[in-house]
């Protein structure tokens, strides 16, 4: 009997080398029980992208799409190189160094993309205030016009895909808003490239990912390439660059800040923390502090976290779901009206994105490795001085210059979209 997962060679994340392959069974059952995908398909089966499966395959037999002969092509076409760092990137590319899991090497990441051609170094961390911006907005919006049921976050596409395929009778419960990616994509191209006069058909724009399902989201905002940890490492090390000994080196201005809230949208929880931190913000025209600026009890690794916030007179119910194989525990219930939860956060990886299907292959059965990327985005929040994404002065300047306000005629038409649709997936 085959026990391993069916990757069509149309998979726009995932690849499988069936040569290599024992049949031990384990990504079948990765991808059953912690992903609820394969064995709740029937012969159409629906990867969802996430490459979890990728991580745990002890043969390597599952890998992400490998892009980097389109990463070169790009960097030696002559145009103008924008690239987007996001925020759990910078946490894990020292282990592909032989670094210690957790630490930030933002600075010298920024110089390694110099070093291979990047005009341009934009911080992902920007693109996930926006989406804070708008998310808490559109929150608040639901709680005023008193409409039913949760709303779902929507910055994991593959947890958009698992809801488009099982569960589309939840896409009106879903954020409209883009993910901080195609978010800081669509700044780039209707703001960025302004400012600059670039053409944009001179523009090549690539993000550095944690996560392989970018691959699959990115035929459908863009940029034009999503490139995962390991395949940029892997790059690094082909032009013999050790990014252990570059110098550190600023991101470009623009989209050069980000927020404490911003960063930690790289781990499970962190979505949920800055929302509520710019909810407190839009409610009560103050900054939070205390018990909603360290929203504590939805942190940590618990697959389901559950917890409730009052801010100003409304209290907020709230599910943190680290998986979309636990995802689809608390859908059936809802379904049953067993709970109910005005905000969900859903992460298709184990943590969030500091376990992305695209980071280091680390098998890590006790949690120390994703605690301690985790510890280091909220250390890093803690240590910044701005940790609203409304404080934010890059922020507050595209929203000046370009988009007026959160959920305005502008930013609906770049930040927001609609689902449904699977007419973008290469399967
Ligand atoms: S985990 Fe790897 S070796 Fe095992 S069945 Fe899956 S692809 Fe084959
Ligand atoms: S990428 Fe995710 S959904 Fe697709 S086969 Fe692997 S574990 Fe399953
Ligand atoms: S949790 Fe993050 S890394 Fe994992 S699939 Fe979702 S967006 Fe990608």
């Amino acid at each position: 009997m085959d026990k391993c997962v069916k990757v069509s060679k149309r998979n726009s994340s995932i690849v499988l080398d069936k040569e290599k392959c024992d049949n031990c069974g384990i990504c079948s059952s990765i991808c059953s029980f912690n992903v609820g995908v394969y064995g709740f398909s029937n012969e159409s089966f629906p990867c969802i992208n996430c490459g979890s499966c990728t991580i745990m395959c002890p043969k390597k037999c599952l890998s992400e799409r490998d892009e980097t002969d389109i990463l070169r092509d790009y960097l030696h076409s002559g145009k103008t190189i924008v690239f987007q760092v996001a925020p759990a990137a910078r946490v894990s590319i020292g282990e592909e160094f032989g670094l210690e899991p957790g630490i930030n090497m933002a600075g010298k990441l920024v110089s390694a993309l110099r070093l291979i051609g990047g005009d341009y170094i934009f911080d992902t961390t920007f693109g996930a205030d926006l989406t804070v911006m708008e998310e808490a907005s559109e929150l608040v919006d639901r709680i005023n016009k008193k409409i039913k049921g949760p709303m779902f976050t929507s910055c994991c596409p593959a947890w958009v895909k698992f809801c488009e395929m099982f569960y589309p009778e939840y896409l009106g419960n879903l954020s409209t808003c883009k993910s901080p990616i195609a978010m800081e994509e669509a700044i780039i191209r209707n703001y960025f490239s302004k400012v600059n006069n670039i053409d944009n058909d001179d523009i090549i724009s690539i993000s550095i990912v944690p996560c392989t399902a970018k691959k699959m989201e990115r035929v459908r905002f863009g940029p034009d390439l999503a490139i995962t940890v390991r395949e940029l490492a892997r790059y690094l090390k082909e032009e013999y660059i050790d990014i252990r000994k570059l110098k550190d080196s600023k991101f470009d201005n623009l989209m050069s800040t980000g927020s404490g809230g911003g960063l930690i949208f790289g781990t499970s929880g962190g979505v949920t923390e800055s929302v509520m931190r710019e909810v407190y913000h839009i409610l009560n025209k103050k900054r939070p502090k205390g018990k909603v600026l360290n929203f504590k009890s939805v942190r940590g690794l618990s697959n389901i976290k559950e917890a409730s916030i009052k801010i100003k007179g409304y209290t907020f119910r709230i599910a943190v779901i680290n998986g979309t194989g636990d995802a689809r525990k608390v859908l059936e219930k809802i379904k049953k009206k067993e709970v109910y939860y005005d905000f969900i956060e859903v992460m298709a990886c184990e943590g969030g994105c500091i376990s992305g299907g695209g980071q280091p292959r680390v098998y890590d059965n006790t949690n120390n490795l994703k605690k301690k990327r985790m510890n280091a985005l909220y250390n890093s929040d803690k240590k910044m001085k701005t940790r609203c994404a409304s404080d934010n002065p890059d922020i507050k300047r595209v929203y000046k210059d370009l988009l007026g306000s959160p959920l305005s005629e502008k930013a609906k038409e770049l930040l927001h979209t609609t689902y449904g649709g699977d007419e973008f997936y290469g399967r």
